[in-house]
């Protein structure tokens, strides 16, 4: 009589290891995270389910989406290589690739990810729960831990528990005003060729 042959025990699964491979993000030497409401617009930005994004004439009479979206085109032009990555709950609704439509195409062009993405992070509940609960500087902290940018920058107003090791890449927004507010547009300025500078400085 033949022995049994037995398969091979399987291999101890491995808790710790994502269910698959996320692929490697794409990186550049300066990256700059970018926040939509109270940057690129008012603060005061809702979701209808006919309607889709609006902004509250109650809450910020006279405002329009994007309406602050020229600064930040202004502020890049002399940096080309600098890269984006969106950090706003737009990741989420209405997403990724929906919400780079409202941008110019030379901005859009820029972007090379978001901090959350579905293909990335899993669309379910828990996931993007988990996400929405996480602070925005650990979201986009982990980004940078994944994408691994020799420089980055945040361009936020959601900044209150913002570490202090980290402060010197945040250029914070008021969420009323945004871009439209000089001292950030020449704070952002001033960052942006202080970590410019570095790269330049280094390849020369
Ligand atoms: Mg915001």
């Amino acid at each position: 009589m033949s022995k049994t042959v037995r398969p091979p025990i399987a291999k101890a699964i491995d808790l710790s290891a994502p269910y698959f491979e996320a692929p490697t993000p794409r990186s550049a030497d300066l990256v700059l995270y970018v926040d939509f409401d109270g940057v690129l617009q008012h603060q005061s930005v809702f979701w209808h389910p006919r309607r889709g994004v609006f902004i509250s004439q109650k809450e910020a009479p006279g405002h329009s989406l994007f309406e602050w979206t020229h600064h930040l085109e202004a502020a890049l032009v002399n940096y080309p290589d600098v890269r984006l990555v969106l950090s706003s709950t737009w990741c989420i609704k209405p997403g990724y690739g929906k919400a780079l439509k409202r941008l110019p195409i030379a901005l859009r062009a820029r972007f090379i990810g978001g901090t959350f993405h579905r293909r990335v992070h899993s669309a379910d509940p828990w996931a993007l729960d988990s996400f929405r609960r996480t602070p925005r500087w650990l979201q986009i902290w982990n980004d940078v831990k994944r994408r691994k940018p020799a420089h980055w920058l945040a361009l936020d107003d959601d900044v209150g528990d913002w570490p202090a090791e980290h402060q010197s890449n945040l250029v914070a927004c008021d969420g009323n005003t945004g871009l439209s507010c000089l001292r950030v547009q020449a704070e952002l300025r001033d960052k942006l060729e202080q970590f410019a500078g570095q790269d330049n400085a280094s390849a020369g």
